[in-house]
């Protein structure tokens, strides 16, 4: 496993703790509203509780840089 990816599943880790100790929560999708297969979109894995509610076709295109989130 190379650092990155310990980064981001601890990221991913630590931030499902905090969901299912009721802490935090993952909102409709910031592009199109969806509430539907939501998933988190860290922008910087050192910050697991700073995250974007995307869906996962949303998710996926601003992995890929198709589509910025704005600042
Ligand atoms: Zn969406």
């Amino acid at each position: 496993m190379s650092d990155e990816q310990r980064r981001r599943s601890n990221c991913r880790s630590y931030l499902l703790t905090y969901i299912r100790r009721g802490k935090v929560a993952k909102g409709p999708c910031e592009i199109c509203g969806t509430t539907e297969n939501i998933e988190a979109h860290h922008p910087d894995y050192s910050k697991p509780l700073e995250f974007h509610s995307l869906c996962r076709g949303h998710h996926v295109m601003v992995t890929r840089g198709l589509i910025s989130l704005g600042a």
